[in-house]
């Protein structure tokens, strides 16, 4: 898969849509989640990495309110959609355009009327849409990186992640939390992040599997998520409830030791598995920065055990997971792998997988063969290679 889209031919594409050169190319990636899934609404820690995989996007501004969209991606890839920017307004729009329009109108609505000018943007990806890898987030940060420059804003990297999150909370209807959006604008080359979703602190954390002679490999199970059929907003409203009845503000706020009496307290046994899921996995997210601090072989092995303990909480507290995730979690294990993990919201999607590099084959072989078995379509795999995040390209 070719990971970036050229500038060039992007560049091209622009000018025959529009006639004119754009103002500049921006890109922002799509993320995997190493660790810390179901977290971050839950003001908690994550920690993603963002992917070589990118929306590459060329815009340009205009100045008679009205957003002309086209992407190489669309279902119609040769249709170009035009919008009156004072139109735009949550519930107005559906379909792909609702990402960009919806950044749009978050960036007018938080006091950057400068916007409502409007713009021209062309955009062509190789992130794979509704596989886990945040093919949203990746659209929404390209838009408001090149929204931002175009008309000299100069908002940061986390308040356009916040822009771009409200945009597909508010606009899209999807009441995703900030990690994505985080993970595609602060990206960094060879880092995961350690993300503090509460006041989006940012720990850029060395992250070289190859140096230690490992792997982690992302597997793409091709089953679409569909994370805005209620599954994930019912998750999201149980954590909530259960802060409320556990009288904090957020489940952030029951510290790990806290959980058997916060457990005990609470009456709802869907609601406890929810509580434990979360404050385990905050747990968890905090010991394997550990492990990746003390950057020694031993302690990368060790994030493998901690990668399946999350996979086992997220199958059997939260229930997101699904039988394709399960089968490359067990089947990567049994054939060597030193842990694996589904990533991302889940119902499909991707999983990760950490194996020793000598492995790997052997463990992608295994996985397929598994499907092919089951009688699964076949899963792509590639390495999660820690790649830097949105960025002027030209
Ligand atoms: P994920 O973020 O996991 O890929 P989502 O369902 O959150 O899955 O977002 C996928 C949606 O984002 C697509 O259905 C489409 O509407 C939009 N999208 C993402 N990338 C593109 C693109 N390059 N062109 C047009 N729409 C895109
Ligand atoms: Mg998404």
């Amino acid at each position: 898969m070719t990971p970036a889209p050229a500038v060039d031919t992007l560049t091209h594409a622009f000018e025959r849509l529009y006639g004119r050169a754009p103002a500049g190319v921006w890109a922002a990636p799509g993320r995997v989640n190493l660790i810390g899934e179901y977290t971050d609404f839950n003001e908690g820690f994550v920690m993603p990495l963002a992917l070589p995989h990118t929306v590459v996007l060329a815009a340009a501004p205009r100045t008679d309110g009205v957003l002309r969209l086209h992407s190489a991606n669309a279902p119609d890839p040769a249709a170009v959609v035009d919008l009156r920017t004072a139109d735009l307004a949550p519930g107005a729009g559906a379909g792909w355009t609702a990402y960009p329009a919806g950044v749009l109108w978050a960036l007018a609505d938080a006091g950057h009327p400068a916007v409502l000018a409007g713009a021209d943007l062309h955009l062509e990806s190789t992130v794979p849409t509704g596989a886990g890898l945040s093919s949203s987030a990746a659209l929404e940060v390209a838009t408001a990186v090149a929204l931002d420059e175009v008309y000299g804003l100069g908002l940061d990297r986390p308040a356009l992640a916040r822009l771009a999150q409200r945009a597909e909370n508010a606009y899209v209807g999807v009441p995703c939390g900030i990690m994505d959006q985080m993970a595609s604008a602060c990206g960094a080359a060879g880092h995961v992040l350690h993300l503090d979703c509460r006041d989006l602190g940012v720990r850029p954390i060395p992250f070289d599997p190859a140096a230690h002679g490992l792997r982690l490999l992302v597997v793409d199970t091709g089953v679409q998520h569909a994370l805005g059929d209620g599954a994930y907003a019912e998750r999201r409203a149980g954590c909530e409830r259960g802060a409320r009845e556990l009288g904090v503000p957020h489940l952030r706020d029951v510290p790990h030791e806290a959980l058997p009496d916060a457990l005990a307290r609470l009456g709802d046994e869907r609601l406890r598995r929810y509580v434990r899921h979360v404050v385990e996995e905050d747990h968890r997210v905090g010991r394997v920065a550990d492990l990746l601090a003390e950057s020694t072989p031993e302690a990368l092995r060790a994030v493998g055990p901690v990668l399946t303990a999350g996979h086992r909480s997220l199958r059997d507290d939260l229930r997101v997971s699904c039988p394709e995730l399960d089968l490359v979690v067990s089947t990567a294990n049994a054939a060597g792998a030193l842990g694996a993990r589904m990533t991302g919201g889940g119902f499909g999607g991707s999983a990760v997988v950490l194996t020793d590099a000598a492995e790997a084959p052997r463990v992608a072989e295994a996985v397929r063969t598994a499907f092919a078995r089951a009688g699964f379509a076949p899963p792509t795999t590639f390495d999660a290679t820690p790649s830097e995040g949105a960025r002027r390209l030209a």
